[in-house]
């Protein structure tokens, strides 16, 4: 099995099952109790604050464990509203994952004006509609760092700049670049982040929230006094324990990454030479070294990933299947691209683990498969 669909989520790194398994046998205590079993779970959740604050350049206080990326989105959008109901304006970008977006579109529907900024074919932000967006009701500017389809980063220093002229906070879902781009909180002009662990070999069900010292947020899940009054509901400490260490191991193997993008360029040059219907898409300066977005003409994504997948090589679409309809990205439908190619997207995206070898057997297999296919199709 050949596993490319790393921004979908990531195999564990086992060195992440050994922290959480002492979690989950020895360190079982709940971190609020005040005896000796309790206070090692709850000194397991605090050395996870500070692996994940020094990953991204914050302080330890500055960090609110959640039940994963959609959550910590969920928290920045609802809980920014919630602490500033004398303001009613929003401003995203119009390729946001559905956890921001759907958000906004529910606050929307509660009476909050939102502002989606557009993006060029190439997946940039408009920086000028976004700055020309901002008005003094404007309570939050949201953008990713980094767009799961299509791995195209966004400016976020430069958002942070325009924001903090205006006096508004930003808000950025980091949750596909963390262990894949350096991030520096300390140095941005960023009021809150969201993480989560699945996307950087760590277990599904735990992100976090990161909120600049100052901001203030109304919590959304209410019941205890977890998460300094942030978050109630008693922590997940072996998710928390391995999003820790995740990104601990993220941050040291920092130097790897360069490999990746290398070995995801050949991937991507040699498909474009060998496969004519072929095109990338997404900005090729500002992309995340491990994602590759390739449309290819005449052929429908769901087709060629069932082939693939047949031939043992995991991919995802950038289309979602509903009820049998192949309906085409609203991401890519952002960017411009027609719903025919758009329908044809496959996303291929790499980790530290995929080797050369796997590579090396995508691109003995797929052309042929892709030939086979546009025959079929008549193409
Ligand atoms: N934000 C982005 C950009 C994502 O890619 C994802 C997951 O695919 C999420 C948020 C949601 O994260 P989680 O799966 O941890 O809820």
């Amino acid at each position: 099995m050949i596993y490319l669909d790393n921004n979908a989520t990531t195999p564990l790194d086992p060195r992440v099952v050994e922290v959480m398994r002492r979690c989950l046998t020895e360190t079982f205590g709940n971190p609020s109790s005040s005896h000796r079993v309790g206070q090692q779970a709850a000194a397991a959740v605090e050395t996870a604050r500070t692996q994940l604050a020094e990953a991204v350049g914050a302080r330890g206080e500055e960090i609110i464990f959640a039940s994963g990326g959609t959550e910590a989105d969920n928290l920045a959008l609802r809980g920014l509203a919630a602490a500033n109901l004398d303001k009613n304006h929003l401003i995203i970008s119009a390729v946001e994952h559905p956890a921001v977006a759907d958000t906004a579109r529910a606050l929307e529907q509660a009476g909050m004006r939102v502002t989606r900024v557009r993006v060029d074919r190439l997946g940039r932000l408009d920086l000028n509609q976004l700055a020309e967006a901002i008005d003094e009701q404007t309570v939050l500017v949201s953008v990713m760092l980094a767009n799961n389809e299509t791995g195209v980063i966004f400016p976020v220093a430069e958002v942070g700049e325009i924001c903090r002229r205006k006096g508004v906070p930003l808000h950025v879902d980091a949750v596909q670049a963390l262990g894949k781009v350096a991030i520096d909180l300390a140095s941005w002009p960023v009021e809150l982040m969201s993480f989560s662990a699945h996307k950087l070999h760590g277990p599904k069900g735990a992100g976090a929230l990161y909120v600049r010292s100052g901001i203030g947020l109304q919590a959304q899940q209410l019941g205890g006094h977890q998460e300094q009054d942030r978050r109630g509901g008693t922590e997940n400490v072996a998710g928390i324990a391995g999003l820790g260490e995740a990104a601990r191991l993220a941050h040291q193997h920092a130097d790897q990454v360069p490999a990746i993008a290398r070995l995801r360029d050949r991937l991507e040059q040699t498909i474009i030479r060998q496969v004519p219907c072929a095109q990338v898409i997404g900005d090729p300066q500002n992309r995340l070294p491990n994602t590759s977005n390739i449309a290819f003409a005449g052929l429908r994504s769901d087709v060629l990933l069932m082939a693939l997948s047949e031939m043992g090589i995991c991919a995802s679409g950038g289309s979602a299947c509903h009820s049998g309809s192949l309906e085409p990205s609203s991401v890519l439908l952002a960017m411009g691209l027609e719903p025919g190619p758009a329908r044809g997207a496959v996303r291929f995206s790499l980790s530290r683990f995929t080797t050369e070898q796997e590579t090396d057997e995508v691109l003995e297999r797929l052309p042929v498969i892709v030939d086979r296919l546009l025959a079929q199709s008549g193409e």
